[in-house]
């Protein structure tokens, strides 16, 4: 995108005279961008400048570090660019936007039609290896030839999937020359347990439950679907809360994970909702009540009515066993000690304990060059001018749904425009 951006600025304006070159360590362009999304490539979500940043993006510093780029380059004008290129896309009903071909590959595809049209000589298994700045001039070593710019655009990418070529060799380069690197850590990864869950969980999968991380004192909170996996958990909650695991489990050394399976209700209003379900059900046993019971059921249309999907069979003889009830108690023989601990359980229910989550198994990886030493308006480097930093290698991370290579795509947008004005 800064690129392409950056070539037909200066091809529109005329008297800029500057040749643009893109360096790739692969052997092809958007490697990340043709798996992104299983292969289907999430490009961006549809909404507001406003909307993206609410909801993509959790940290108020990096929202308010995005917030011009995305003004800049929204997700509609990413969809008419594409649009332009014969890509056409379609919206889920959760506001994700995807190619409607179901190809990932048909975005990098596009991007590279455009950087050909435009001139933008492009350099495959070429790997920047350092950038140097002497007497006005950057000097880039890689491994194929030695190069002079004016202006550098960093635009190498978090470190997770390091195969992709993702190898956080651009942080190496940018702390060189200067910058402050926040540690890397795993973001939109899958998070595994000290103990696996139970193999008869496995696959087995808790719709909009409240997943709960604590250590030293500390307890975050996601709300969102939860599956169960042969190693831990994934889906949307799990990847989504795995960022602040990661770094509860940097600073406490550990962290544990609990389901809230009514994160409507406070405890109060759960155990005055359970008694009065409790004096009319009598002799049903508490097994079938959990069976058919909807997780996170709204706290004004009781238990039965919500839907949202049930406790999962499989889950709910863990549930009675954490109690500590007899498997075939019924409300009526339910002591009130007994129904405090299915209380406990049902907002606590233990899933283990993490000690880290894997940073290359994430989608994203956070940490990076410290936005604070970026200009959010040019995405120029504070610490070394005409050095330009854009995208994953900067210190912040999205959430699932297109968001983060919308702000690689608008960071790398600013960042283009801004570049070219240094030549
Ligand atoms: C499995 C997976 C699925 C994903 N799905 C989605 C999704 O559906 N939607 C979404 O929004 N985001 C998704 N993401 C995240 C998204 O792909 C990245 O956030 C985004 O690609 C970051 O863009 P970037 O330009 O900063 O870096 P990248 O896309 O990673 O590009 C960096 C490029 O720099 C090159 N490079 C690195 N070092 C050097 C060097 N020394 N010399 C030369 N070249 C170098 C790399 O080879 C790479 O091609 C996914 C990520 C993964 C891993």
């Amino acid at each position: 995108m800064s690129a392409a951006i950056a070539a037909r600025r200066g091809a529109e304006a005329s008297g800029i005279a500057c040749s643009i070159t893109l360096l790739e360590r692969n052997q092809r362009l958007g490697t990340k961008i043709r798996i992104s999304g299983g292969g289907k490539c999430n490009v961006t979500h549809q909404g507001t400048p406003a909307e993206m940043l609410e909801q993509g993006f959790l940290r108020l510093n990096e929202r308010r570090f995005l917030r011009n780029a995305l003004y800049g380059f929204s997700s509609s004008d990413l969809l008419e660019l594409l649009h332009s290129r014969g890509v056409e896309t379609e919206v889920r009903p959760d506001g994700k936007v995807f190619p409607l071909s179901g190809d990932a590959s048909s975005v990098a595809l596009a991007f590279e039609e455009l950087l050909k049209e435009l001139s933008v000589q492009l350099l495959f298994s070429c790997r920047v290896r350092s950038v140097e700045r002497k007497d006005g001039l950057f000097h880039i070593t890689t491994t194929a030839e030695t190069l002079t710019a004016d202006a550098v655009i960093l635009a190498t990418g978090g470190v997770s999937y390091s195969a992709t070529g993702t190898t956080g060799d651009g942080l190496v380069i940018a702390r060189k020359l200067g910058h402050t690197i926040k540690e890397p850590s795993a973001a939109l990864a899958p998070v595994f347990t000290l103990k696996a869950p139970p193999a008869s969980l496995s696959g087995v999968s808790l719709r909009s439950a409240g997943l709960v991380a604590s250590a030293g004192g500390k307890c975050i909170e996601r709300r969102g679907d939860l599956l169960f996996t042969h190693r831990g958990f994934s889906g949307p909650a799990a990847l989504s809360l795995s960022r602040d695991i990661a770094e509860l489990c940097r600073d406490f050394g550990s962290a544990s994970l609990f389901a809230d399976l009514f994160p409507e209700h406070n405890p109060a209003e759960l155990d005055h909702q359970l008694l009065q379900h409790a004096r009319k059900h009598g002799a049903q046993m508490v097994r079938k009540f959990l069976q058919i019971c909807p997780i996170a059921p709204s706290l004004k249309k009781g238990f039965i009515e919500a839907p949202y999907g049930t406790i999962p069979t499989a889950l709910v003889p863990f549930i009675i066993r954490h109690a500590l009830l007899e498997i075939d108690i019924t409300w009526s023989t339910l002591q009130k000690e007994q129904r405090q601990s299915l209380l406990t359980v049902l907002k606590r229910f233990p899933l283990g304990t993490v000690r880290n989550v894997p940073l290359d198994q994430g989608e994203v990886s956070a940490g990076g060059i410290l936005l604070g030493e970026v200009n959010p308006k040019t995405m120029q480097s504070r610490v070394l001018p005409n050095l330009f930093l854009c995208g994953e290698l900067l210190d912040y991370a999205g959430e699932i749904g297109g968001y983060n290579l919308q702000a690689a795509i608008s960071t790398g947008w600013t960042a283009g425009i801004n570049a070219l004005k240094k030549c």
